[in-house]
């Protein structure tokens, strides 16, 4: 069984690491860069992007997160880890630092302009049948890179007229990210995904 840490600064970690176990890993809390060193996968939890970026810094994790995801390791990140992963964030915090792992443009709290949750059955590749997505103060993919794999669109129900369709997961290569919550439904197919790329490099 694959070890998947749960980067536990801040957010739903235990959400995530019962999510995780229910997809056959074994999990541990991350919050120390020897804990970093040891894990074959990473989760970022969802919460709030500025408040883990800052706690990044204070544990000094964020130089080696980022030289373990530059070196190969999987990792996932579920709304504002997906607003982590991103190359560069529109609404966020001056400050707010980037891991970079993805080569996306997000925006923050981009469907929280009306309303702030909501939920939606979205279409995920890769999953069978739909998906029940909750989203919280969700991020969208407002630009994607050509090596990003679009996984799952959902239609803009917040702006009254419009009919964009917003991109909420994304996979480049071992690095996976959705802008709803799959902690949070008793639905463990998203995290089955990133534990079957965690195994198949660990
Ligand atoms: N809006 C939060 C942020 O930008 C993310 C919200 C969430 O994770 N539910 O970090």
């Amino acid at each position: 069984q694959p070890l998947v840490g749960v980067l536990a600064l801040q957010g739903d970690v235990r959400e995530h690491a019962a999510m995780l176990r229910r997809a056959g890993a074994r999990v541990v809390e991350v919050r120390r860069v020897s804990e970093l060193a040891e894990v074959d996968g990473l989760v970022l939890p969802g919460g709030e992007s500025t408040t883990m970026s800052r706690l990044l810094d204070t544990f000094d994790l964020l130089d080696p997160l980022r030289q373990r995801i530059r070196d190969g390791l999987p990792v996932f990140g579920s709304c504002a880890g997906m607003v982590l992963l991103a190359r560069q964030v529109l609404d966020g915090r001056p400050d707010q630092h980037q891991l970079g792992a993805l080569d996306v443009v997000v925006r923050r709290n981009a469907f929280g302009r009306q309303v702030d949750s909501f939920e939606a059955d979205v279409d995920v590749a890769g999953v069978e049948g739909s998906f029940h997505a909750v989203f919280i103060r969700a991020p969208w993919v407002e630009k994607a890179g050509s090596e990003v794999e679009v996984l799952a669109t959902v239609g803009d129900a917040t702006t009254p007229g419009s009919a964009a369709d917003r991109i909420v997961a994304v996979r480049q290569g071992r690095v996976l990210a959705t802008a709803f919550h799959p902690e949070l439904t008793g639905d463990e197919r998203i995290h089955r995904l990133f534990v079957r790329t965690v195994s198949e490099v660990a």
